[in-house]
């Protein structure tokens, strides 16, 4: 993805603060941009905010975010140098599956902050992430892998939420984010902190 001159990560959060592009617009307290460094070397792509993240317009600061920050800090990675954000900016009600047309109107978005954050890896939390950008369905059977479109890596794993009610997907995240960080240190580099 190439990123249109004079874009920035803050104009982009500034217009999906504001943004009434899709049905989820009247129904959200806050909009959820996402968050991390311009720098990062890997973005974590989830489905969409939860309550938590509505009240307070960040992303992953509920259950599954502090999963998500147990896991981070066992694979040694800091969540403080990667970039993190959903596949739709506004929850959803009742935290229901994002829509087709949701997805599709927030998509630029995503790819905005894509091009200008050119990660190394993309790590795609989940189902919902895993359809909308690689087209694929079934996560537990590919959990693990790395993928490469059109040039970008992705690394496919489940989405945190699921092991709040399936704790035996714990280890599996955990192994998978541990995976994750040997990836990126395999890539030429000899420590984790020279890509994050
Ligand atoms: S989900 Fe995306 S497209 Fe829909 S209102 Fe929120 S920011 Fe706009």
């Amino acid at each position: 993805m190439v990123a249109q001159k004079h874009d920035s990560l803050e104009k982009i959060e500034a217009e999906v603060r504001g943004c009434p592009l899709c049905k989820l617009a009247r129904t959200r307290k806050n909009a959820v941009p996402g968050e991390g460094q311009l720098s990062a070397k890997i973005m974590f792509i989830g489905e969409a905010p939860g309550r938590s993240e509505d009240e307070k317009g960040r992303p992953f600061v509920g259950a599954a975010g502090r999963i998500l920050d147990n896991l981070l800090e066992k694979a040694g990675i800091e969540r403080s140098q990667v970039f993190i954000t959903n596949v739709v900016k506004c929850r959803p009600p009742d935290n229901r599956v994002p829509e087709e047309d949701e997805a599709a109107a927030c998509r630029p978005y995503l790819d905005r902050q894509i091009g200008l954050i050119r990660p190394k890896v993309i790590c795609i939390l989940g189902r919902t992430a895993y359809t909308s950008l690689l087209g694929g369905s079934s996560i537990t059977a590919n959990r693990g892998k790395i993928v490469e479109k059109a040039g970008q890596k992705y690394f496919l794993t489940f989405h945190p939420a699921a092991a709040i009610y399936n704790k035996s997907l714990l280890s599996a995240l955990e192994a998978d984010l541990k995976e994750l960080a040997k990836e990126m240190k395999n890539e030429g580099k000899s420590s984790m902190e020279d890509y994050l």
